[in-house]
């Protein structure tokens, strides 16, 4: 090779273009948070780092609902989180079950067999939650050790309702419970504790307006006792939690280095949930998507979930016969620089999905969508009442 080849590579000044994120993630990241991230870095065993450590998991408490010692953020996005639980609670051969009913069921099977396990699953259609009597029949023939399941469905806009009565069934069947609660931690109603789920994982940049990197993860006792009698080590050393523990427990002693700058972020933006109160944010969740779900409504669209199952951090909303959905998105995005997204698997084609999450989770931006959004229809030939929209949206809003 000439040495031409090693030219310095002209690269422009780092400028994203402005863009209102509306879609299954991320989203917008509160000023606060992004402040946070442009403050200095100190070692990640100073012990000011370690008092933040510290509020950090109290912090996560607070959001969790929950007492639970083993409260961390895993280092990583969700998936990290996601894999921490599984590579750590399942041993080889033993039986979990997993949804069908969306893609991160999928993703559950595959981290369930990269970790031995032998995978059952409890059916049901994307788009539709689980059923208590669907789980209590799995459950009962093949006795899992664990029946993991996903309480906000990110590909199908399907919130899982009735969670109390799963954990329930999983309790008598003597199955641990693993949740998936990355589009509804600290957006969406969940009380692990009180719902009696035996682990919960989440991200960052779904409705906790972080930028990923620092994933939400907890463990009751019940849960780091079936850890702690492994007797093989977890295969993975990086997400281990016999050997985290040394870290994010009393010992605060080296494992790796902690994402710092992540850490500020979801300090400060778990500070936010905070200030804010978890319920008067579900409360907003509900009301500002309920302002979104109304107003596509009254334009004429279709929900994908029932209301039992609607899911107010992710809007599944139908694309209506005729209409190119890519198209719609690609427009939104190069004309109005608002991003949501299509759906896809079984759902390619046939949803938008439209997240309301965090921060972006506002009025402000509900009203800047829908205008837009009919806009594209109607250059497809789906007429649209605009105003009807905008009028039932703020109505909803307003309640
Ligand atoms: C986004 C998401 C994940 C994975 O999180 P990443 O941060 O993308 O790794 C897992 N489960 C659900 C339900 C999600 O929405």
């Amino acid at each position: 090779m000439s040495d031409a080849t090693f030219e310095p590579p002209q690269i422009a000044p780092l400028e994203p273009p402005s863009r209102l994120l509306m879609g299954p993630g991320p989203s917008d990241v509160h000023p606060r948070v992004l402040k946070a991230m442009s403050t200095p870095l100190i070692g990640h065993l100073d012990p000011a780092f370690v008092a933040m450590m510290t509020e950090v998991q109290d912090l996560l408490r607070y959001t969790f609902r929950t007492g639970n010692r083993w409260t961390i953020p895993v280092s990583g996005t969700g998936s990290a989180a996601m894999e921490a639980a599984f590579a750590n609670l399942v041993e080889p051969g033993d039986r979990v079950a997993v949804p069908s009913n969306g893609y991160f069921g999928d993703r559950m099977a595959a981290m369930v067999e990269r970790a031995g396990g032998n995978v059952v699953r409890v059916e049901a259609p994307w788009g539709e939650p689980l059923s208590p009597d669907a789980v209590e029949s799995v459950l009962a023939e093949h006795a899992p050790a664990i029946l993991a399941f996903v309480h906000a469905e990110t590909s199908t806009g399907a919130l899982q309702p009735d969670v109390e009565q799963l954990t329930r069934i999983a309790r008598e069947h003597g199955a641990l419970v693993i949740a998936d609660t990355v589009t509804s931690l600290g957006g969406v109603e969940l009380r692990v504790d009180e719902w009696g789920i035996d682990v919960a994982y989440s991200g960052g940049q779904k409705c906790l307006s972080c930028p990923p990197g620092a994933s939400p993860l907890t463990l009751n006792d019940r849960a780091m006792e079936k850890v702690g009698a492994r007797s093989a080590p977890v295969r993975s050393w990086y997400l281990d939690l016999s050997l985290l523990q040394n870290y994010w427990g009393d010992e605060r002693s080296y494992h790796h280095t902690a994402p710092i700058t992540n850490i500020y972020a979801l300090r400060e933006a778990l500070r936010l949930v905070a200030e804010e109160g978890l319920e008067n944010r579900w409360a907003r969740h509900r009301r500002i998507a309920g302002g979104l779900k109304a107003g596509v409504v009254a334009m004429g669209l279709q929900m994908l979930p029932e209301d039992a199952w609607w899911l107010p951090s992710l809007n599944a909303v139908r694309v209506p016969d005729g209409i190119d959905a890519k198209l719609v998105t690609s427009t939104l995005l190069s004309r109005h620089g608002i991003e949501i997204s299509g759906g896809f698997g079984p759902l390619a084609g046939r949803i938008f999905r439209i997240g309301c999450m965090g921060h972006s989770c506002s009025s402000r931006n509900v009203l800047a969508l829908l205008p837009a959004l009919a806009e594209a229809l109607r250059e497809q030939g789906f007429e649209v009442d605009v105003k009807e929209g905008l009028a039932a949206a703020v109505e909803a809003m307003d309640e």
